[in-house]
């Protein structure tokens, strides 16, 4: 059975929780908020591909923003021309 290992946003109370298939969400056990964050586990090879999940993300942002800016100086470029 897994334990997840989960953190309150609500109180900060950290606690881990059995996920059996018949469990509803988790709440906090201190305040029974549900809005829970989900501890990243000790394992190294899950950490290391959450880092790179994020990076690669954080890249197409990044390519994003640059593609819609030259966009927009390509239609300067078309509106100033006189
Ligand atoms: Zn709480």
């Amino acid at each position: 059975m897994p334990i997840y290992e989960y953190q309150c946003r609500a109180c900060g109370h950290q606690f881990e929780y059995l996920v059996l298939p018949s469990s509803s969400a988790p709440e906090c056990p201190s305040c029974h908020d549900q809005d829970l964050q989900k501890m990243i586990s000790l394992c190294a090879v899950s950490s290391e591909g959450t880092r790179q999940a994020h990076l690669s993300s954080e890249r197409k942002k990044y390519g994003k923003i640059n593609r819609e800016k030259q966009h927009e100086e390509h239609k300067m470029l078309h509106e100033h021309h006189d």
